[in-house]
């Protein structure tokens, strides 16, 4: 174990900073259990990339990235276990190379396995990352160790718990066999792809639509499974296309300035990175998942029901779209699906949602970026949920509305952290708790 004392902690987007008297790193359960059983107030943090103020604030925190072992496989039940500071990227190597998969992937494999399910995480055409988990062992706030498998009635506020229930620290997943998705990507009117989201959803095993906003155009993507000795007709694309996050950065460089800029921006990214079609073929994980990110972002996300969606939609277009409007929307707005599950602050509890991006390629002025404001605005109007590791307002009032379960898992919240030891002041106002920070 390593502690740094009396240091300050900064957030990947470089917009969250916090002192802090102690920072640990570890590499077993037994450390972990001792920090968190002498601390008056810690957070745990993975890859600190959370647009939330959710993995700071507190005296002691816990950089988790030296946590990482792959701990044993089970080829019988296709089971991984795996200490929760490994990075995504790095296990879903190891899943492969036994042939396996987890058959839902974020766009993004920097993250620790601990962060991505604290907060949500998912993909596309399947479910939250953490509904993978068949077992977990979970250290409380006193540092004793409970493990909870998936027949534990636990286990489904387990799932997504923002660590304020305790800190996971081994994890299961349960893998499928590997597949080969052959890949189609272009561009529609909105009026075209907007009707068929649910026909694509039977008929795809993939779908992903990022949306162009101030261009009525969407660039759909599907793919399906086929056998990995298809003969497709690949197709890349141009070696320009690597560039677009570098060209929105520099077009959208003056648009917290001039907001209406970023109108003119997304027609040429449309233009210059959208127009075309690709085809090409791999795993979930080779064709989907972007493997790097030359700067920073900020992000919002909502989810709302799959029959709610078009009406949402419609209205946030007609939204931006108004002269009177001050939210103008950087690319692309990321529509993606999930899949009905129990876990009680899911986004996808009981009910398949769609999600929505919302991205500002300039972190540092994302406090003035409207779109924010709007999409949560329209969301929340038609309950729609925030990603719990993004950007939102809404807070204790709002969450009791939304979730069928907000006042359960705070109830849990306080029996199991009843000195709220786990909670930082962002999640203490979501919470609505009284505590001395
Ligand atoms: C470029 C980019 C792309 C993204 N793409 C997606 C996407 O496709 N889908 C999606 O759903 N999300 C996406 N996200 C959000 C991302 O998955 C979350 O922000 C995730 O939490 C980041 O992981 P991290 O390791 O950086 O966690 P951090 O930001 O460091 O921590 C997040 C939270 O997890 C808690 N935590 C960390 N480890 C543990 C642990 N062991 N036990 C308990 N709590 C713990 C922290 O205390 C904190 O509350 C994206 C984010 C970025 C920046």
């Amino acid at each position: 174990m390593k502690q740094n004392k009396n240091g300050v902690w900064l957030s990947w987007n470089e917009n969250i900073t916090y002192n802090y008297k102690s920072l640990y790193t570890i590499s077993t359960e037994e450390e972990l259990q001792e920090i968190v059983k002498n601390s008056e107030k810690i957070r745990i943090f993975g890859n600190k990339q959370s647009s939330a103020d959710i993995a700071s604030g507190a005296a002691t925190l816990v950089d988790i990235k030296s946590y990482n072992k792959i701990l044993s496989y089970n080829d019988a039940e296709k089971t991984i276990t795996v200490q929760s500071g490994i990075i995504l990227g790095d296990l879903i190597e190891a899943v492969e190379a036994k042939g396996w998969c987890i058959p839902c992937l974020p766009d993004i494999n920097t993250i620790t396995i601990g962060g991505a399910l604290a907060t949500g995480t998912h993909g596309t055409s399947g479910k939250l990352l953490s509904e993978y988990i068949t077992k977990c062992n979970l250290i409380l706030a006193d540092g004793s160790l409970k493990e909870i498998t998936e027949k534990d009635d636990l286990i489904n506020a387990v799932r997504v718990s923002l660590g304020v229930l305790g800190v996971l620290s081994t994890i299961t997943f349960k893998c499928e066999s590997i597949y080969t998705l052959h890949v189609k990507e272009g561009p529609e009117n909105d009026n075209e792809w907007l009707p068929k989201i649910k026909e694509r959803l039977k008929k795809h095993d993939f779908l992903r639509i990022l949306w162009i906003p101030h261009t009525d155009k969407g660039y759909v993507i599907t793919g399906d499974k086929i056998n990995p000795e298809t003969e497709i007709n690949e197709d890349l694309g141009s070696s320009f296309l690597k560039h677009r996050r570098k060209a929105s950065k520099i077009l959208y460089k003056y648009t917290h300035i001039f907001p209406w800029l970023t109108s003119i921006a997304n027609k040429i990214l449309y233009q210059g990175f959208f127009s075309g079609t690709k085809e090409h073929k791999g795993s979930l994980y080779q064709a989907t998942v972007t493997k790097s990110r030359g700067s920073t972002l900020e992000l919002a996300e909502w989810t709302i029901g799959l029959d709610d969606f078009p009406k949402v939609f419609e209205e946030l277009k007609t939204e931006i779209n108004k002269w009177s409007n001050k939210s103008f929307i950087h690319i692309p707005m990321d529509i993606r699906f999930v899949y009905s599950d129990n876990s009680w602050l899911s986004y996808a509890y009981k009910k398949e949602v769609v999600t929505m991006g919302c991205v500002s390629r300039n972190a540092a002025t994302a406090d003035t970026y409207e779109a924010f404001k709007t999409i949560e605005n329209i969301f929340l109007k038609y309950g729609g949920k925030p990603h719990w590791a993004k950007r939102f307002m809404a807070k204790d009032a709002e969450f009791s509305k939304i979730y069928d379960k907000w006042e359960d898992f705070k109830t849990l919240r306080r029996k199991l952290d009843p000195t709220n030891k786990f909670l930082n002041p962002y999640l203490t106002e979501i919470f609505n708790e009284k505590t001395n920070n």
